[in-house]
């Protein structure tokens, strides 16, 4: 038997690659696994306007895109 799988876990693992994931198709498998979970896109994450990177609002200002 397997054991049985800590979702919380699972969860705050996707959100965390979900944060760091530098190409658009990455991101999108992970938001697709965090809804399969009914989990929700990490909340008080910033999108940037011009090329659509997700993060941290300190992040996504300081980046150069
Ligand atoms: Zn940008």
């Amino acid at each position: 038997m397997m054991s049985e799988v800590d979702l919380d876990v699972v969860e705050t693992q996707l959100a965390q690659a979900y944060t760091r994931a530098l190409q658009p198709a990455a991101r999108e498998h992970i938001h697709a696994a965090l809804l399969e979970l009914d989990a929700e896109v990490p909340k008080g994450l910033a999108e940037c306007p011009s090329c659509g990177r997700v993060g941290l609002p300190e992040r996504v200002r300081e980046h150069d895109c």
